[in-house]
């Protein structure tokens, strides 16, 4: 088997990456583990209309279950600010259907793909990746490629068998565990956000709504004493719903790894670490990335070079259009660890007070002479 590029994962890296190399001409296979694009889910499906502008398609009612108007964020004691709009609009989406819609979109460009089909090494070549290995229903197939692209998730290992440094820890990582609901009564159009050391300790709870009295309750932590598990039975229990479906998986959200190509291969998605730190929102930044790849790609189908300095066109332009996205996300999520809950309080009963688009100098002053322990913080975010 011979194709011009190999993807290894079928979900939104890997599917954005061969929709747009198989629509700028390449010969593509994609190549999933599981037996279904698109499941087990492990994720709590709210993404921008950004994601859409980027795969260039357009929302449909049939993956779209709730249209998010705006967010509650709840401080440790209750006190909730309200966010209306702009940044908090978004979409609530069946990943589930959505996953697969969008490998379908790929393989209508030509992308042929493989499900229940693993990715257990790499081809290498005077020191060039030139295509896999993989295991499918017991039988070991070489497959030949001029171009990899890596999208196989946090917990990625094929990356590293090129040498690419990918390896997320215990320390880089959010922890998270989630329940499906049925029967709660939640805004089919605000998203809920919970804070405090109890709730979600350096992370943050979560109830997503999808539709009428269906909704994503999750908990992402950053800890070692209590499981995510442990808190999101606990969130969960103040509800007055019963789940149908349970989630557990990591985020990478200490930034992107160092380097995301090298000779024949780059790695897109969670295992690059392309996702914000501060949210944990990785579908948007996932889709973009996938994009450049699969452009990029393309490009070095047509040129017939595979070299690493023609792939770092790949991370020059991911670095240079959402990069700093991501740093000011990490400074932000570094920030946040430093409040305690007593701190996460005072700013939000401040930031209540005041018109969010707008903050005024003045009271921005008045707030930190009151509490001069943000100083320090407000010059980290300056
Ligand atoms: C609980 C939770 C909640 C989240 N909520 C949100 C949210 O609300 N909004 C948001 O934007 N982001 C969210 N995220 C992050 C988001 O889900 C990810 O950033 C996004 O799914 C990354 O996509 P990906 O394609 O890089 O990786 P993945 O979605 O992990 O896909 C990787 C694919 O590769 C396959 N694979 C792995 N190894 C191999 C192999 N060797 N061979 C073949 N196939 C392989 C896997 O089976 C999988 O299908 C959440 C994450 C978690 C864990």
């Amino acid at each position: 088997m011979k194709y011009d590029v190999v993807v290894v994962g079928g979900r939104i890296g890997g599917s954005s990456a061969s929709l747009f190399a198989s629509k700028n001409g390449a010969d593509v296979l994609m190549i999933e583990k599981n037996q279904e694009i698109g499941t087990p889910v492990q994720c709590a499906e709210a993404t921008s209309s950004r994601t859409f502008q980027t795969l260039e398609i357009k929302p449909s009612p049939n993956y779209i279950r709730s249209e998010i108007k705006g967010a509650d964020i709840y401080a440790p004691d209750g006190t909730c600010g309200h966010l209306e709009g702009g940044y908090a609009e978004g979409f609530i989406l069946e990943r589930k259907i959505f996953d697969k819609e969008l490998a379908i979109q790929a393989a209508n460009f030509g992308a042929e793909i493989m499900v229940k089909t693993k990715v257990k090494n790499l081809i290498k070549k005077e020191n060039k990746v030139c295509g896999v290995i993989a295991k499918h229903m017991g039988n070991t197939i070489k497959i030949k490629a001029d171009l990899v692209i890596v999208a196989d998730g946090v917990e990625s290992q094929v990356a590293q068998m090129a040498g690419l440094n990918t390896k997320q820890t215990p320390n880089t990582l959010c922890s998270c565990a989630q329940y499906e609901m049925v029967g709660l009564k939640t805004d089919p159009h605000y998203l809920k956000f919970y804070f405090g050391q109890q709730i979600a300790p350096k992370g943050y709870a979560w109830i997503f709504p999808k539709g009428e009295n269906v909704a994503n309750v999750g908990v992402g932590i950053r800890s070692n004493t209590k499981t995510a598990y442990h808190f999101l039975k606990k969130f969960a229990s103040s509800l007055d719903a019963t789940p149908v479906e349970l989630n557990i998986g990591g985020v990478p959200v200490s930034g992107p790894v160092e380097k995301t190509y090298t000779n024949g291969l780059m790695v897109v998605g969670d295992a690059a670490g392309q996702v914000e730190p501060f949210t944990g929102g990785g579908i948007h930044i996932t889709a973009h990335c996938g994009r450049i790849a699969g452009e990029v790609a393309a490009k070095a189908i047509e040129e017939e070079n595979y070299s690493d300095n023609f792939l770092k066109k790949y991370e020059k332009r991911w670095r240079n259009e959402i990069g700093k996205d991501l740093k000011d996300s990490l400074k932000y999520r570094k920030i946040l660890d430093q409040l305690s809950d007593e701190e996460i309080n005072m700013l939000a009963k401040f930031l209540k007070t005041q018109d969010l688009k707008s903050i005024s100098k003045m009271s921005m002053l008045g707030f930190i002479k009151e509490y001069p322990q943000f100083l320090k913080l407000l010059k980290e975010i300056l």
